[in-house]
């Protein structure tokens, strides 16, 4: 059964990238009918971040991508699953690597490493922990047998290292990047545990995802370097490994690297899923988690067809890691703003118009018969497809709720001419013997009458929307006219004249 499980640090808020990597895993689970798992890293202490975790749970339940299992959602035999509340595993598993020969104990102090790495760089090298100085170092390779006993019974702090092998080519399979052959001799002998009894996250990470039955590892490509190590590991304990997936970074809109927080700042667009400290999020910036969803599952991956628009549950069907590219995927927030308005399209007017119903709470001169549920909805209906957010209503449709209290200078100057005044005034002799105010008569009747009184179209209807709307702006003039019924737009020709 496929198992796979999104393992973030929780030492800040999860970015658009680390959404993207746990939305991946989650297609891929839900197509293979297999699990998806929340598994916490949080070994190190020093980074982690009050209230990460539960912004991350809460971020990824927005965007609809549900865990099968998570610290909340255990399952016997495979939790704990916050690796903070399994600290009493690993140390058996850095004793059997140390028994077999695989790892060593090393007693170097940070001073003393730090002056290997200083006086390498001094010689224009780089400091590797490995064949070539390890002897030379402070470790049980290099100590005789009772000398490391003594300081192991005396208290002195030690690292497990992993004892990289000589020589030897590591080969490497990833579904996405094909196979890969790594000269051993130039890989570290990476920390795997501490004195402190913590794992590092390479030792935590091996051991879990064997526990845990993890079949498929899909992650960032930052974590490409760490897999020859991860292999050796699984090859030391003599586990099968899982297979492995890296993901494509996601690159600057424009320019060179990757896509970083303060890209979002400069650039005013959101990088993460909710708001956190100052930086707003999608869902504060008013993105339904639809197009959230729908934009990242396309940042890396293409379904190899033209289709944009994805479901979550088309994306389950059609997603495949083969169809993930190795390059880097440039983060494109106009993209994401047309997602926004294609999904807006496809709400229904109903549920727009209850996000819309809050914000015109705060309007307090709209009059009752104009904030109930049908009027707001009929309003919804004609002018969201000229909106990319909720927020962009008020600024569409604040003639369908109170009068326009200004007119815009420049359309006043073009539309206003001698004679608009006495024809705006023939308009309304029309307009109040018009018994059905219905668009489709009214327009019937008033385009009838600007035919027979051998006007243009052009000397009625601009002028016309200009003194309903206060611009040139909105959408079918006669649908305006009908909503805010017969009354109110008499009402506002004649303020205008006057
Ligand atoms: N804890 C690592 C992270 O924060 C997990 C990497 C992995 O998936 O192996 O990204």
């Amino acid at each position: 059964k496929v198992r796979v499980r999104f393992a973030p640090s929780p030492t800040g808020p999860l970015h658009i990238g680390g959404v993207r990597t746990a939305l991946f895993n989650y297609l891929f689970a839900k197509q293979h009918g297999g699990d998806f798992i929340l598994r916490i890293e949080d070994t190190d202490q020093n980074r982690y971040v009050e209230g990460a975790e539960k912004y991350i749970v809460e971020a990824l339940d927005w965007c609809g991508v549900v865990f099968d299992e998570s610290p909340e959602k255990p399952k016997e035999n495979f939790g704990p699953y916050r690796q903070s509340e399994r600290k009493h595993l690993y140390k058996a598993y850095a004793d059997e690597l140390v028994e077999k020969g695989k790892a060593y104990y090393a007693f170097d102090t940070a001073e003393k490493l730090d002056f290997h790495r200083k006086d390498h760089e001094a010689k224009g090298k780089t400091f590797i922990y490995n064949w070539h100085n390890r002897l030379k170092l402070d470790n049980s390779l290099s100590l005789m047998p009772q000398e490391v006993e003594k300081r192991l019974a005396y208290g002195q702090d030690y690292v497990v290292r992993f004892l990289t092998p000589p020589d030897e080519k590591v080969h490497l399979k990833d579904i996405i990047r094909g196979n890969m052959e790594i000269d051993s001799n130039v890989l570290d002998d990476k920390v795997l545990y501490k004195s402190d009894g913590m794992p590092t996250y390479h030792l935590a990470n091996i051991v879990d995802d064997h526990l845990m039955e993890i079949t498929h590892v899909i992650r960032g490509e930052e974590w490409l370097p760490s897999l020859a190590l991860h292999q050796q590991l699984y090859d030391a304990f003599g586990w099968q490994a899982p297979q492995f997936a890296h993901l494509p970074l996601i690159m600057k809109p424009v320019g060179k690297g990757k896509l970083s927080k303060r890209d979002g700042e400069k650039g005013g667009f959101p990088v993460f899923p909710l708001s956190w400290n100052e930086s707003v999020g999608y869902r504060e910036a008013g993105y339904f988690p639809e197009a959230v969803v729908n934009f990242l599952a396309l940042l890396g991956w293409n379904p190899g067809t033209e289709q944009e628009l994805f479901s979550l549950s088309e994306l389950i069907e059609t997603f495949s890691l083969a169809r993930v590219n190795k390059s880097g995927a440039r983060f494109d927030p106009d993209k994401t703003k047309w997602y926004n308005q294609q999904y807006m399209q496809m709400k229904s007017n109903a549920d727009l118009a209850k996000s819309y119903r809050l914000e015109l709470e705060s309007h307090a001169d709209i009059p009752e018969n104009r904030r109930t549920t049908d009027y707001i909805e009929q309003v919804v209906g004609l002018i969201k497809e000229r909106a990319t957010f909720v927020s962009d209503f008020w600024e569409l449709s604040d003639y369908f709720f109170v009068a326009p209290s200004t007119y815009n200078e420049k359309a006043v100057k073009k539309q206003w001419k001698d004679g608009t005044s006495e024809i705006m005034s023939r308009l309304l002799d029309i307009l109040k013997t018009q018994s059905d105010f219905s668009s489709q008569p009214l327009e019937t009747n008033v385009k009838a009458w600007i035919t027979d009184a051998e006007l243009s179209f052009g000397k009625v209807m601009p002028p016309l929307r200009l003194v309903l709307v206060g611009d040139m702006k909105g959408p079918h003039i006669f649908d305006i006219m009908a909503m805010i019924g017969k009354e109110e737009s008499i009402g506002r020709i004649q303020k205008a004249i006057e």
